[in-house]
Formats: structure tokens, sequence, C-alpha cells
């Protein structure tokens, strides 16, 4: 062979320019390594569902005839690292060219950049054809440490791509459906929801692989692995979407239940884990679920479409460029300087807070917790309780199924944490008991009190949430978004506001037991 070409576990692209014709004089390369295994503590489903998706990956270009060399943790364990591998199959199989797709982690671009500067071998690199946003384009919408609206973002996206556009106006007659989009599950809505649709991939002999060799991970394993690890799952977890979930969506987007045990993804797509491994391209789901739209417009409103689209054209070009423009430095932000560590429940679930319980459950248990469960209890509880982004972000790289540093650590450090100075979110996602009651049915079967701010049982969320307002007042006050809280704050007697601190004092020096 001539060249070796590099896959990496989240670049399983088949409609990548790479496979448009069939070169003999070309190796590709796709290896578990145990760099990747390491660089944080993982969940075990996540592990296998990279692992396995990249097997199958290997499989299906070696079926489409290109020569593909899969190795597994047996056949990479004595290589140090990814360059060190690199090096090693092109001696053996005397490669003088190494070609790579453009890393979406700044780990591993420069790792990669670093290899190419050294190695005596001609290193080059292509662009990973998959995001919408080209990577050169980033550097021109967006200023380093610096808030752009993501809202103008994803208009100037469906005008530049064309989605949900009738010639310059937007679909609907409104860029936004999100004030359709706040319903909470009645009793009649929970007994509708469909079953998630789940995959059978057996990973057993990925498990004892990581187990032969001592990886460390965390979380319930799952020997048949439910996430969709190849194209053809992906696709039809994206139909099964289209089908029974896309009609209420948005409509129950923020929407939490405790009934949920087995169902943590309710109306969401599941799809994340493909499309971050690349199995599946965004324009490609776009399309399809636009098309659905149009097929059913009975079935399927114009809030529902513009609400999932938002996400996968607005949010998730977004954080990517966010993270992009702002790296390295982004990794280190800690704007409200928050040092305490993560209470043990985070890795057990056992705490008496039913919101949390159920949150951490739904992760540790199935490697996924969706948006509002990320964000509003477990990423709310680690602002109010003052938790070290570092380790947030740690937890969330470590748990969840579709989580890579390009797309994480936006959504943790910045969107839940506001440890970014306030370059994605202009305001801290910081609410007390009131919006999880408001949104969820966790506080019923609670044991402690959502009404009650001090006493005993009070939810912990109440004085809390004061607690963090009135810490940082100097730094929030100035926030016309915020302006209101504190004076509904100042209106308070002085008495019950000593009492609210005191409450959230004793919470933070005994956050282990709550
Ligand atoms: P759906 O609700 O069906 O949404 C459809 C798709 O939209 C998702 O698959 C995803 O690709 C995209 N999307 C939605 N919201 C976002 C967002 N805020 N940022 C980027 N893409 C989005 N998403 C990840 O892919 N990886 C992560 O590591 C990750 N970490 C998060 C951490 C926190 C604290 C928060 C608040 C959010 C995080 N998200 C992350 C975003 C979002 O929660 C997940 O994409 C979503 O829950 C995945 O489930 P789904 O595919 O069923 O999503
Ligand atoms: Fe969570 Fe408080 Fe409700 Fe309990 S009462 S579920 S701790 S918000």
């Amino acid at each position: 062979f001539n060249t070796l070409r590099l896959i990496l576990g989240d670049q399983l692209n088949p409609a990548h320019s790479w496979y448009k014709d069939k070169k003999t004089n070309t190796l590709y390369v796709i290896a578990e390594l145990k760099q990747e295994t390491s660089y944080v503590k993982h969940h075990i489903q996540k592990i296998c569902a990279f692992f396995c998706a990249m097997e199958n990956f290997a499989t299906a270009l070696n079926q489409a005839g290109f020569n593909v060399l899969h190795l597994t943790l047996n056949e990479t364990c004595n290589d140090e690292d990814l360059p060190a591998l690199l090096t090693r199959i092109a001696a053996q199989h005397q490669c003088n060219t190494i070609e790579y797709q453009y890393p979406d982690e700044y780990r591993l671009k420069t790792q990669l950049a670093h290899f190419a500067n050294t190695s005596p071998l001609t290193v080059s690199r292509v662009d990973s054809e998959h995001f919408l946003l080209p990577f050169e384009e980033i550097k021109h919408r967006f200023i380093k440490d610096k808030h752009i609206t993501m809202e103008h973002f994803y208009r100037a996206m469906r005008k530049q791509f064309n989605i949900l556009m009738d010639s310059n106006k937007p679909h609907g007659g409104k860029w936004n459906f999100d004030s359709n989009n706040r319903n909470k599950f009645s009793a009649a809505d929970l007994a509708q929801i469909p079953p998630p649709k789940l995959f059978n991939n057996d990973v057993s002999a990925i498990i004892a692989r990581l187990n032969k060799h001592n990886v460390s991970y965390f979380g319930k394993a799952a020997e048949q692995l439910p996430w969709p690890t190849t194209r053809k799952q992906a696709i039809s977890c994206l139909d099964y979407f289209c089908l029974y979930l896309l009609p209420h969506f948005g409509q129950f987007q923020d929407a939490m239940t405790e009934q949920s045990k087995h169902n943590s993804s309710l109306y969401h797509s599941r799809l994340s884990f493909a499309l971050n491994a690349k199995l599946i391209h965004p324009l490609f789901v776009i399309k399809r679920v636009i098309a659905q739209y149009e097929q059913r417009p009975n079935d399927i409103s114009i809030a529902q479409v513009e609400g999932f689209v938002r996400q996968i054209l607005g949010w998730r070009e977004y954080v990517r460029a966010i993270y992009w423009i702002n790296m390295p430095d982004y990794a280190t932000k800690n704007q409200l300087k928050a040092k305490n560590t993560l209470p043990p429940y985070f890795w057990h679930a056992k705490t008496k807070m039913n919101c949390m319980h159920h949150a951490l459950c739904e992760s540790l248990t199935t490697a996924y917790a969706h948006h509002i469960q990320r964000l509003m209890v477990i990423g709310n509880f680690c602002l109010l309780t003052a938790i070290n982004p570092d380790d947030v972000d740690a937890w969330y790289l470590g748990v969840y199924i579709d989580a890579i540093e390009w797309v994480e650590m936006p959504n943790t450090r910045g969107m839940s944490q506001f440890a970014d100075d306030g370059i994605i979110a202009t305001k801290p996602y910081a609410a007390s008991g009131n919006y999880i009651n408001k949104m969820s049915d966790y506080c019923k079967n609670c044991h402690y009190k959502v009404k009650q701010k001090v006493g005993d049982d009070a939810c912990p969320f109440n004085s809390l949430y004061w607690h963090f307002m009135h810490t940082h007042r100097a730094k929030l006050e100035k926030n016309p978004r915020i302006g209101m809280v504190y004076k509904n704050w100042d209106k308070q007697e002085n008495t019950l506001q000593q009492s609210t601190l005191q409450q959230a004092t004793y919470y933070l020096n005994n956050i282990a037991s709550l």
C-alpha cells in the first residue's frame, strides 16, 4: 500500500468522498485504542457503542471492496498512543503517506497535528464532510469570547440552506415556535407515549475485551446494546421517530416524568449517537423530517418540525462553532469560581431528591438523559451547588452515549454551568424546585417538599437557588433578563432571607446526604 487512511471512531461517514472510488493502493485503518477509553472514565455503553459501530463500519467497507484493517484492543494494546500505532502500521505495510479526516476534538486535533509535523512520512488532512457550516466559515461568523445569538445564527442557516423557507420568509410565518412547546404530561398523555426504538447489538465480545484489558468504566452494561450502530439502524431509528414521535416532539420537548424509567427518551429521537459518530448526515435527517411533515400535514404540525430542525440546524452547528472558536481557553473557563466536588450519588443515583434520583438513574442505566434532565435537573443542581466545571465536564463527557467534547463542553460548561462568562447563555439556567415541579411529576413522590424553602424537608433546589442568586448578585444584577429576581428577593422579610441562606449553607455542607 502507498497510503494509510485513518478512520477515527466518530468518523463513520459512508458518504465521505474517500469512498467514491476504490483505490487498491490505499489501506483504511480503524482501531480500538486504549487512549480513547481512558481520557476520561466512560459509561460502558458509550465505549461499546463506539467500538461496535467501528466494527460494523469496517465490515461494511470490507464488503464494499475496500482494504480495511480493523484492529481491536487485542492488537493495539502495546501501542502507546495513536501516533505510535500509525507509525507501526505504516511501516508494516510500507505506506509512505498518511491521510486523516479533520478530528472534531481539540485533543485529537493537537495530537495528529503534532504527529504530522514530526513524522518523516507525508501526512495530510481532509475535511470530515459532516457539518453544514464549513470549518473555515466559523471564524467569519463567530468571535472568540463573544456571545453570538443562537437565534440569529439559526435564521441565517435556514436562509443559507433554504430549510423551512417560503422564498425569503420563514415557513409558517414565524422563525420559532418554541412558545407552543411547553407542555407537561397529563396521565392520559403518559399512556400514549410510544416505546423507544431499541436495537439488539451483541457487544458481549467487546465487553470481554474491555475487561481483559482492564479498561476502567462505570454504568450499567448492556450485552444487547440498544443504540443504533450501523447506518441502516440509524435510518430505521429516524423513520421510527418520524412515524411515532415527531407528531409530539416539540409539544413535550421539555417535559419529564418519573414514569419513564424504561423509556427515558419519551418523544426524543435518540439520534445523537448516530449523528455524532457520523453514521447519518444532519441534512439527511432534516430533509427526511421535513418530507414527513409535507406528506402528513394533519399529523405533524410546523411547531414540531421547526422545534426539531432548530436542534440540529441551529444548536448542534452553533455549539460546534463556539467550541472551535474558543478552544483551548474554553476548557479552563470557570467564571463563577465553582470549586466543589461531585457528591457520590452521581455514581449510584441514591439520593432523596426524586428528580435527581430519576435523572441520574436513567443516565447510569441507559447512558442517556434528555435535554431538560441534563440542563434543568442535573446541570442546574451542579450550578446551584458550585461544582467545579472540570468535574461536571468530566462526568458528562463520560456518562452520555453521545458525548464528544465539541458538543458536550459548550453545553455543559457553557449552557448549564455559566462558566464561560456568558458566551453561550445570556443568563444562567438556574431554577428553583418550582420549575421542576411545573415540567414534571417528580415532586409529588419526593422526600422533599417543593413548596418549602426552609425546614427539614424543604426542597434543596429552593434555598440553593436563592443562595446562588445572592452569592452572584454583583455579577448578575445588572443583567436585564434577571432584574425581577432581585426585586422579589428584596421584598422578602430579612428573617426569611437569612433562614433561606442558612438552609442552603446547611445543604451545601451536607451535600453528600441530600
Ligand atoms: P433530540 O431531543 O431528539 O434532538 C435531536 C438532535 O438535536 C439531537 O440528537 C442532537 O444532535 C441535536 N441537539 C439537540 N440539542 C442540542 C444541543 N443543545 N447541542 C447540540 N445538539 C443538540 N448533545 C450531544 O450530542 N452530546 C453531548 O455530549 C451533549 N451534552 C449535553 C450536556 C448538557 C449539560 C446539555 C444541557 C445538553 C447536552 N447535549 C449533548 C444536547 C442534548 O441534550 C442532546 O443532544 C440530546 O439530549 C440527545 O438526545 P436525542 O438525540 O434524543 O435528542
Ligand atoms: Fe426535586 Fe425538589 Fe421536586 Fe424533590 S421537591 S423532586 S428535590 S424539585
